[in-house]
């Protein structure tokens, strides 16, 4: 079977990919447990400075890789470009952090707890961090032993062959790091092949597959799933144009399809006007278009079955009695062009039961509440399935404190803190996910333990 990727700004044909076999991924599964054994008796340095080499190659083709995702993807040029070098910091952080957090655990004299890789992890990512996934999902996996056979999603399959001439260009020995191409089936495939991990990135529908597969053959996942983070806004806050540009980032970057992108606006009611009406002002000045475009703020969505989805859930909401502020439509500008546009779009009179409440948005659209009391905001920033992160901005320590006590999520900020750091645990609650990437949880996730005690 082809996979053909089409450009999402333009609808044109990009180029295609032969879809690896399952017989094909027996072998390629078969030829790095092979592999994986060499890899893991290595001395860590010289594993390192194998993942540096690809690092190294892919930094000298960097302007070929982001334009690539950008093209693939509709990340506008800009964010793809931050995609790439975003995976060049964190893998050089995994490069320096894996001494401390790969060298044995001393217990006392004679025992010692060992960090030791589980053997060959299937990556199944998704298409939205193309760059960065890699490092994500692979970097501490093989810089800690393991053997990679990677799968990103069947609609951005040149990346995936991109990626793949780059682990050649690079000194990974071969086996180390294979790329397959496929769509679900393929990926369910390497999944139940044999594997010795699961590390996976994409929708929370998928998660529960895979989590049920990794049940069945009792081998470890890490599993990073959807989201719908909250943002509260308390009374206390002075709002500026910094804020309402923070909203734009967060919620439109990646025209609104990113795990952790603020999904649901909670506005304490005195400012619920205010914010409603500045933050359409600033969605009227801004650009949609091809993502190529240097000028353009926000792109495509990357199909036209997830642009929709989305508009199914604006139609429900819109039954359902929701106000359209802005948006809530494909640009007309824009119809002619092949590309699968939608307006960043704001809701109000919103209902808990609507399907933009209720479910992840993974596109451009916002929906804004308005609450009274404190009790009630955290009860609005709760009702919801999942707990990836939170936004809280307050000035008021001690309302924050017990928001972050309350709040169930992976990650939560204050104000404009960040939450996004290769030391700090990247992960979710509830149907989130499993586990947590980056820092000495994402090296835990990658190794198994052995007690080794001498007498
Ligand atoms: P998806 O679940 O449709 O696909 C992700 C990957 O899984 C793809 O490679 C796909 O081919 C594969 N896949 C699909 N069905 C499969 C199956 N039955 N068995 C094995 N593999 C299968 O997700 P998507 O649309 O590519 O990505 C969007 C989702 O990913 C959103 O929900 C988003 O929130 C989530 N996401 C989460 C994070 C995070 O870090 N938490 C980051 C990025 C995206």
């Amino acid at each position: 079977m082809k996979l053909i990727s089409t450009n999402p700004s333009t609808g044109e044909e990009i180029g295609s990919v032969e879809s690896t076999t399952p017989a094909e991924i027996d072998k390629i599964v078969a030829k790095a447990k092979q592999a994986q054994n060499n890899w893991a008796k290595m001395p860590l340095q010289k594993r390192i400075t194998a993942v540096e080499s690809f690092v190294k190659v892919s930094e000298g083709r960097r302007d070929e890789i982001a334009e690539l995702i950008a093209r693939e993807t509709g990340r506008t040029i800009e964010s793809s470009y931050g995609n790439v070098d975003g995976g060049f910091r964190y893998f050089r952080a995994y490069c320096s952090q894996a001494e401390k957090y790969l060298a044995p655990t001393i217990f006392n004299k004679t025992t010692e707890m060992r960090h030791e890789p589980h053997g060959v992890v299937a990556a199944i990512c998704p298409w939205n961090y193309p760059f960065m996934n890699v490092a994500w999902q692979c970097g501490q996996a093989l810089i800690a032993g393991n053997a990679i056979v990677y799968k990103n999603s069947e609609l951005n399959p040149m990346f995936a062959k991109l990626l793949a001439e780059l682990v050649a260009q690079s000194d990974l020995p071969d086996g180390i790091f294979s790329v397959i191409f496929g769509d679900g089936k393929i990926g369910e495939y390497l999944a139940r092949s044999d594997v010795d991990m699961i590390s996976f990135t994409g929708s929370s529908a998928t998660g529960r597959k895979l989590a049920a597969i990794a049940g069945e053959k009792l081998i470890p996942i890490a599993a990073e799933l959807g989201g719908s983070a909250p943002l509260i806004i308390f009374e206390d806050f002075e709002i500026d144009d910094e804020f309402f540009e923070y909203i734009w980032q967060r919620r439109f970057k990646v025209t609104g399809q990113a795990c952790d992108a603020v999904k649901r606006l909670i506005v304490h009611k005195s400012k619920f006007n205010e914010v409603v009406t500045r933050l359409a002002k600033l969605i009227a000045k801004k650009k949609v278009g091809d993502a190529m475009d240097e000028t353009v703020d926000m792109g495509p969505l990357i199909s036209l079955k997830q642009l929709e989805k989305l508009e199914a859930q604006v139609f429900d909401a819109v039954k359902k009695g929701a106000k359209v502020i802005c948006g809530g439509a494909r640009p007309a500008s824009l119809a002619n062009g092949g590309g699968q546009f939608y307006e960043p779009t704001l809701l109000a009179n919103i209902s808990r039961d609507m399907k933009v409440w209720r479910e992840e948005t993974f596109g451009p659209v916002l929906p804004v509440v308005s609450f009274d009391t404190e009790d009630e905001a955290i009860d609005l920033a709760n009702d919801t399935e999942y707990g990836l992160n939170a936004h809280v901005f307050t000035n008021d320590a001690a309302k924050f404190a017990r928001a972050a006590d309350q709040i169930k999520v992976g990650m939560i900020g204050q104000n404009y803190a960040s939450i996004w750091d290769p030391e700090l645990p990247f992960g979710g609650a509830k149907s989130s996910g499993l586990g947590r990437t980056h820092g000495a949880t994402g090296w835990a996730e990658v190794t198994e333990i052995k007690v080794v005690a001498r007498s």
